[in-house]
């Protein structure tokens, strides 16, 4: 999940003129710089509403199935390129948008508005795609409103291809060998699909909606992208050369050659060759010396490639939730350890710290989850839904961890924990198993580490005594910031209290390090949350008494290069609440 930027940074003056080029400030969606020519994408949806004749009405639905298909084949072409080469949340989402595209009943309910209401098709989608959208909008479920974004893009979309002009339909898209920037206003999933389409160098959008599908699938597809850029669309014009640095989260319109050619210097020094020999892990140091661990962040078997690219020194979290939210249903053991047992070995001798399953809040999964009433992130997620519900789910991931990571080094790690208790309970599981496995005499590692997730503040002040209790712990800020500013991480509404830099939380960050440094455990402690990816938040990080840091991997080297400028000698912080 991404970062989301808080809204005091929003609505500061974004707009920051020099003489001939204009800089505007956002926040960074996918870390890197790309360089190239403005192509907008916007798609400006007029529905046109017109009453049709009964003589006509044949043809509108006719018109109307050649526009679903025509939709239906364009994705058809985008889920191949991503199974082809990219992560599996990628073709999930766009699996999700082919599942609506084939809901019948919706085309019949379209359809039967064009014939009883005598509306042309694009006016009969709209009302009948608003129907749906109400309806989600309605529910307080976060899963239930994400969708609602994606029926509002395929309608756009379906509407697009009922143009006689269709503007994202064409059948060959323009190249000119100039290489593109795409921009946007809004984050649809189909605008990234056609930024990849025009082989776009970045993607630089007004949104805000940094955790949006949108921006899961810019992640996934690693092009440097940034969001929250006001006044974008009114500074940029088509052809425009413009540079988007997602690394500081600002795009440059117009730059001055001198600019370019810094930029042209800059993303040398962050590329990372494709085809690097296998080479051992970089260590990260502080200006005064003190070393830090880098470690990755990974949601799908393939990425580990891009942890020994970036020369990171292990996983500190493979959540590993999302195979079965691509698959929608449980891997069998056998499975599971294939993929395990592929990610250990490609490691190469690399720590892996796998998390259980994180099923639950946002990450709902259809047909296997559990009613987790009107707040779901509140309800059975991550280990509660083992312990409360499905231990049986959790016994199968560990049995395929434990037979995977003979000989590897392995760490396990636990989501959602909310008391010591919570552990006792797992390791009693985790014992259980390993009683199951020696009977059935076999091999599986002795030695697997264990951790916790600290992201409910109830852990956080535990902190000491869930350490006694486990090998390791990762502090996960993502969740511990929702939780402890009681705001929705995917709630743009309240997004102004999701500050990484509030007095508070980090107090409670504070808390966290110092408690583990009493006990001698400050090494065991990981802050695997977003925060850590973000070189600007880095330094933060490193003085509250952090050394340990699990990032999104592409942001290796701008995470590398904020820690090698700071100087913690100079300046150590302890924050104090009043
Ligand atoms: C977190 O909550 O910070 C975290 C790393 O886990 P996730 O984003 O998967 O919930
Ligand atoms: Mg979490």
């Amino acid at each position: 999940m991404i970062m989301k930027m808080d809204e005091k940074r929003l609505s500061e003056p974004t707009r920051l003129e020099a003489e001939t080029e204009i800089k505007l400030k956002g926040a960074t969606i996918c870390p890197g710089i790309g360089i190239g020519q403005v192509r907008i994408l916007d798609r400006e949806f007029i529905v046109p509403r017109n009453e049709i004749l009964e003589s006509q009405v044949q043809s509108e639905q006719q018109r109307y199935s050649e526009a679903v298909k025509t939709v239906s084949d364009h994705l058809h072409e985008h889920i191949e390129e991503t199974h082809t080469g990219s992560s599996l949340s990628s073709s999930l989402i766009l699996k999700t948008h082919e599942a609506m595209l084939t809901d019948e009943q919706f085309h019949k309910a379209v359809i039967s508005r064009i014939s009883t209401e005598y509306k042309n098709a694009a006016w009969a989608l709209e009302v009948e795609g608003e129907q749906i959208v109400a309806g989600l909008e309605a529910s307080r479920s976060p899963y239930l409103m994400s969708r609602a974004e994606d029926i509002r893009d395929l309608v756009a979309s379906i509407v697009d291809a009922l143009s006689p002009t269709p503007k994202t339909y064409k059948k060959a898209l323009r190249q000119d060998g100039e290489l593109k920037v795409c921009i946007s206003d809004n984050l649809f999933p189909s605008s990234v699909m056609e930024a990849r389409r025009f082989h776009s160098v970045a993607f630089a959008t007004e949104s805000a909606a940094l955790s949006s599908h949108a921006a899961i699938l810019l992640k996934g597809f690693g092009i440097p992208a940034v969001g929250g850029l006001r006044g974008l669309r009114e500074s940029a014009a088509n052809g425009d050369q413009i540079i988007v640095d997602a690394v500081n989260g600002v795009v440059i319109i117009r730059p001055e050659p001198e600019t370019v050619q810094r930029y042209i210097t800059l993303k040398q020094e962050l590329e990372v060759p494709e085809k690097l020999p296998p080479s051992p892990p970089i260590s990260s140091r502080t200006k005064d010396g003190f070393d830090i661990h880098l470690m990755a962040n990974i949601n799908n078997p393939d990425q580990i490639q891009l942890v020994l690219r970036n020369r990171l020194e292990g996983v500190g979290l493979f959540r590993t939730e999302f195979f079965v939210l691509e698959t929608e249903s449980f891997p069998t053991e056998q499975e599971q350890f294939d993929i395990y047992h592929q990610v250990f070995t490609a490691a190469g001798g690399r720590r892996v710290v796998v998390r259980t399953f994180d099923i639950g809040g946002d990450k709902q999964i259809p047909d296997l989850h559990y009613c987790t009433g009107q707040n779901p992130a509140l309800g059975v997620r991550g280990v509660r839904r083992h312990l409360l519900r499905r231990p049986d789910e959790l016994q199968t991931q560990l049995r395929a961890i434990l037979l995977a990571a003979v000989g590897f080094p392995v760490g396990i790690l636990f989501p959602m924990i909310t008391t010591v208790d919570d552990i006792r309970e797992i390791k009693r599981l985790l014992e259980s198993v390993k009683e199951e496995l020696r009977a059935e005499d076999r091999p599986f590692s002795e030695e697997i580490q264990i951790g916790a997730m600290i992201e409910i503040p109830a852990a956080a002040i535990s902190v000491g005594d869930i350490l006694a209790e486990v090998d390791f712990v990762n502090v996960g800020t993502n969740d511990l910031l929702q939780y402890f500013v009681a705001a929705d991480r995917d709630n743009d509404v309240v997004l102004r209290y999701e500050n990484f830099e509030n007095k508070a939380f980090l107090w409670l960050l504070g808390f966290i390090i110092e408690r583990a440094a009493e006990l001698g455990k400050e090494e065991n402690v990981t802050i695997c949350g977003e925060v850590a990816s973000h070189p600007e938040l880095v330094p933060l990080l490193l003085r509250l008494g952090f050394r340990s840091l699990s990032i999104t991997p592409t942001s290796a080297q701008p995470v590398r290069n904020a820690i090698e400028n700071t100087d913690l000698c100079v300046s150590s912080i302890k924050p104090t609440v009043n």
